[in-house]
């Protein structure tokens, strides 16, 4: 397909969004701005368009509902987008609009849970790869973790856009505090949720917010679970820059 055709067959595709969504979003939105907002969508998608046209060939299932079970519970969630590559391994997307950070999906307390989650739903399949699809204007990128060739045991922490692919691995994998590398990533993933998972069901509730200063903030409840009086492990998040 031409970039000409390409463009055609985007701009129609946001056109019937625009047309099937007007009465309800747009009817008190100046012309103008849902204009802008139009040509700001039209960019994002075709930039992504152009990560996507990177990859081999492979079939695309929007909207996937799973299952999976910890310590006795269950979690229900619909994946936004799971691709099934020729040779049959996954590749478990998930929409972003904001700021993202792989890292969070790593050590005993994820702060994000719910792409480890994903993997463990799929894992009857070998996984290739899971990731955000960052849609955020000037930073659209796909940022995730690729196991090459299906080895569980040598994941890749990857930034790709449209133009360059920006390999994390070297600093993420050499942290202890993210990864422990005497076990596979999807392992310790299993073993973490299901100890978090463990901890709910027995309604076990240690005063030990993640991070103390933005978890507690804004609550009310310091005097009732005096966290004053208690010193858990501090486990601060940094940022990928
Ligand atoms: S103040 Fe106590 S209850 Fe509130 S978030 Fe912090 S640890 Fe939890």
């Amino acid at each position: 397909m031409s970039d000409i055709a390409l463009e055609e067959l985007i701009y129609l595709v946001i056109t019937d969004s625009r047309n099937e969504y007007q009465a309800q979003l747009y009817t008190d939105t100046p012309a103008n701005i849902v204009e802008i907002e139009f040509n700001k969508i039209f960019q994002q998608i075709r930039e992504w368009i152009n990560i996507e046209l990177q990859r081999e060939a492979f079939t695309c299932q929007p909207e996937v509902d799973k299952t999976l079970t910890l310590a006795g519970m269950q979690f229900n969630f619909r994946i936004d987008r799971v691709d099934t590559s020729q040779s049959g391994e996954l590749e478990i997307i998930d929409y972003k609009s904001g700021s993202v950070d792989i890292k969070k999906w790593l050590g005993k307390r994820p702060t994000e849970a719910q792409m480890p989650a994903y993997a463990l739903a799929c894992i009857e399949a070998p996984i290739r790869s899971l990731s955000y699809a960052k849609l955020k204007t000037g930073e659209i990128s796909r940022n995730g973790i690729w196991f090459e060739n299906n080895k569980e045991d040598n994941p890749r922490f990857l930034e790709i856009s449209s133009d360059s692919t920006k390999d994390h691995s070297k600093r993420i994998l050499s942290n202890s505090k993210w990864c422990n590398e005497n076990t596979t990533l999807m392992k310790q993933w299993k073993e973490n949720l299901t100890f978090l998972a463990s901890q709910i069901v027995s309604g076990e509730m240690p005063v030990s917010p993640k991070q103390a200063t933005q978890s507690c903030r804004y609550c009310d409840y310091s005097a009732f679970c005096r966290i004053s009086e208690a010193q858990p492990e501090s486990q601060s998040d940094e940022v990928l820059s």
